[in-house]
């Protein structure tokens, strides 16, 4: 997700750039994409989908791994949430306490593949990324023999930047028998990984309440910004694929999260059933031709104003950063 923001900023660079250069031809905006005829649902519902596991972002003091995880499956299963785990598979051998929150979690909630270390497509070949996805497999099955580990979540949410080597690995995904993971709902929770653990060191409980309401807000905006956005490329809602981390402060508002969702309305599915949506034909059939996020053609929708980011109210990057 970092680097997905680098990318943006990058893209907002050379579009600052490009305006400054003289116009020497004049091209014709792209059409918009055609929105896919799907149908919409009755009642809007929401698979969860926690990716890094077993490890992501800062800690409070004296926390582990395995406690955090504890905590974050206890509030997923209090409310009886039938969510998806992405794994990676290098910093759970490396580490015991890592390893004991990965068994924990996989035998509760079924897992899939992130690759071995979280790697970036696009900063490898496309050999290097296959082998990536293929030295977590054995992990996976061990730990979910009866399982459906099959599922296959772009670390980054990077899917390449090449269109060669985009379609190349998913060949490869199609060929081992994946399904992609798509991302529908996202309130970059992964923001707050850090700014938490560091005012839980310093004990800052007023910067913690800050930091849990901006959390709440965040939610509470994204979830109505993807109902808007699919309405305006679908006409109405279709089952949202959320994306969160196994993080200390997942854990810690996880109990509050779903409550507000319950309180919106939603209801929670599991990964297939939602994925099991037309809205996803082209996750779902890696081999087919790659279909554009529903968040990319809600940026060419013509008759709504396309998906907006929520700046936080809190600065994430300097609260309980001063000595
Ligand atoms: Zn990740």
């Amino acid at each position: 997700m970092i680097r997905r923001v680098a990318s943006v900023a990058l893209i907002a660079l050379v579009a600052v750039l490009a305006a400054c250069a003289p116009v020497l031809t004049l091209t014709p905006a792209p059409a918009p994409a055609p929105a896919p005829a799907v149908p919409s649902i009755e009642q809007p519902v929401i698979a969860v989908t926690v990716d890094d596991i077993p490890e992501h972002g800062g800690m409070a003091p004296g926390e582990t791994r395995l406690d955090l995880t504890r905590r974050l499956v206890a509030a997923l299963e209090a409310e009886g949430v039938p969510a998806y785990g992405f794994v990676n598979g290098g910093p759970a051998q490396a580490n015991r306490d890592d390893m004991a929150a990965l068994e924990y979690w996989a035998g509760a909630f079924p897992i899939g593949n992130h690759t071995w270390t979280h790697a970036n497509v696009n900063e490898l070949s496309p050999e290097d990324y296959i082998k990536e996805i293929a030295r977590g497999e054995p992990l996976l099955e061990k730990l979910s023999p009866a399982g459906d580990w099959h599922w296959f979540r772009y670390p980054w949410l990077e899917e390449g930047d090449d269109p060669a080597k985009r379609l190349a690995i998913r060949q490869v995904l199609a060929s081992r028998g994946y399904r992609i993971a798509a991302v529908t709902m996202d309130f970059d929770d992964w923001k707050y990984a850090d700014a938490y653990a560091r005012c839980a060191v310093k004990g800052d409980g007023s910067a913690i309440s800050r930091l849990e309401d901006d959390w709440l807000d965040a939610v509470r905006y994204n979830a109505e910004e993807s109902r808007r956005v699919a309405k305006s490329v679908y006409g109405g809602d279709i089952p949202y694929v959320l994306l969160t981390h196994i993080g200390s402060f997942d854990a810690r508002m996880f109990p509050r999260t779903l409550a507000l969702y319950r309180e919106m309305g939603f209801r929670f599915v599991s990964l297939d059933e939602a994925q099991n949506h037309p809205a996803y034909a082209s996750d779902n059939d890696p081999a087919a031709a790659p279909q554009p996020t529903m968040f990319a053609m809600a940026q060419q929708a013509v008759d709504s104003p396309p998906y907006t980011e929520r700046v936080p109210n809190v600065d994430l990057a300097g609260i309980c950063n001063q000595r």
